[in-house]
């Protein structure tokens, strides 16, 4: 039986239907006290830690000690307090001020040359600056509003998750082909969007400058809001990444998912945002002459037949020379693209929440997402604490509390969170620390013997 002590109401409340129902159905999702329990049983911290630590944790001589007391953390209490430059010296430290102050949000900083928590004795030196940071991407269901009729604003459903997934996978490609990363981490955020943490050594020692123009590398144009085009294509030929993108993501995503899942083709004021894309007079009166004489005779979907239309008005013939097929791949490029907030990507010391946090809106946990395997992520059935609580209260709790998690719906995601990421990361900084210092006592040696 899992019981939680109710701050503000004095009794205590039984999470399990039986004794004392909440008054909240499950589904709500968030609830202070299921946090307390979410913390007190659920939350990885062995897990997090040994990430952060990123194999300074060890006895190896080659090991940095005060790698992970150097980390800021913050944390969003309830009623929005919010406490900055957190830091633990181990895990057990980290673990007792997670459960005590039980945090709505855990967001993570980057690792500061000293203490962060001490930050105010080196102040005016100079000396509290970030040294090392994940290189980090946030990807935003709202800055896609104009490209999706399901839902608007915080909401998100399957008909507009794919523009996620078409994010995940450019972005994952990119940085692993394109810029040699292999430790990447995606996470859900909860409600609306997903996270990216790149951790590789040469990743967290980016400096701003080498992340800004890593951000630009993703950057395409985008007109203003006023704007008729959102995209603009230039050059005889596409960038071989954006070309790639196009060919193994973007147009498969579009055609196959979003084209019909949002109705992109089906009213005037619709396919009229996507005439304004087309700069020529004749195509566009062609198509919107064969559009507004809207016969729906037809089997086939109204949106893939116009798209169909439009393509091949587009491809061929006289239009082919004058490379009208370039705004075909805009068009499909400025409703896929992936949209990102290059500011956060940009700075070391923005904050990003954490993975396994607890949206306190949705409830829903910010749990991993395998980018081989994002087609079949799913928001909307991302367990919430709620649900993870009746698995507890329903599971046998007799055992040994350390893997209560693998009682639950978050065990799968704990369990690739280890395998997928974890294992493969702290393998290769063990190897970067031995190497490290293997270098430097060949410095020393060599110095010695002359
Ligand atoms: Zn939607």
């Amino acid at each position: 039986m899992v019981t939680a002590a109710v701050e503000n109401g004095g009794s205590d409340m039984v999470i399990d239907g039986n004794e004392q129902k909440p008054k909240k159905s499950v589904s709500d999702g968030f609830d202070a006290n299921y946090l307390k329990i979410y913390y007190g049983k659920l939350f990885p911290y062995a897990d997090f830690f040994k990430w952060m630590s990123y194999g300074n944790d060890g006895k190896h001589p080659g090991s940095d000690q005060s790698y992970f007391g150097r980390r800021e953390f913050s944390f969003t209490l309830d009623n929005d307090i919010y406490l900055r430059f957190q830091s633990f010296n181990n895990l057990s430290e980290m673990e007792i001020s997670i459960k005590e102050q039980c945090p709505f949000k855990i967001d993570i900083g980057p690792v500061y040359s000293v203490d962060p928590a001490k930050r105010h004795a080196y102040a005016g030196d100079n000396v509290f600056t970030p040294v090392e940071r994940e290189l980090v991407f946030d990807i935003d269901m709202t800055d896609y509003d104009d490209v999706r009729y399901c839902c608007s604003g915080a909401d998100v459903c399957l008909d507009c998750w794919p523009l996620m997934t078409a994010a995940i996978k450019v972005i994952d490609t990119t940085l692993r082909d394109d810029f040699g990363f292999n430790h990447i981490l995606w996470v859900f955020s909860g409600r609306r969007g997903v996270h990216c943490w790149v951790c590789d050594g040469k990743a967290r020692r980016l400096s701003n400058e080498q992340r800004a123009a890593i951000a630009e590398y993703f950057h395409l144009y985008q007109g203003n809001e006023n704007s008729r085009k959102k995209i603009s294509l230039t050059g005889p030929v596409l960038h071989p990444f954006l070309a790639r993108s196009y060919t193994e993501v973007l147009k498969d995503s579009f055609e196959s998912q979003l084209l019909c899942r949002q109705k992109i083709f089906s009213t005037e004021e619709r396919y009229e945002k996507i005439l304004d894309m087309i700069p020529d007079e004749s195509i566009t009166s062609d198509l919107r002459g064969r559009w507004q004489d809207n016969r729906r005779s037809s089997k086939n979907d109204v949106n893939s037949l116009r798209w169909e239309q439009l393509k091949n008005l587009l491809q061929s013939g006289k239009h082919k020379a004058q490379g009208m097929r370039r705004h075909v791949e805009e068009i499909v490029f400025s409703f896929t693209y992936p949209r990102l907030d290059l500011e956060v990507t940009k700075h070391m010391n923005h904050l990003l929440k954490a993975p396994f946090c607890v949206h306190p809106k949705t409830g829903r946990i910010c749990v991993p997402i395998d980018p081989e395997h994002c087609d079949e992520f799913d928001p909307t059935t991302v367990p919430t604490v709620a649900q993870l609580l009746e698995e507890l209260n329903a599971a046998d709790m007799e055992v040994d509390s350390e893997t209560d998690w693998d009682r639950t719906s978050l065990g799968e995601s704990i369990r690739f969170f280890r395998s997928a990421f974890l294992r493969p990361l702290l393998k290769s900084c063990k190897e970067e620390i031995e190497s490290s210092y293997n270098a430097k006592v060949q410095q020393s040696k060599n110095s010695l013997s002359w």
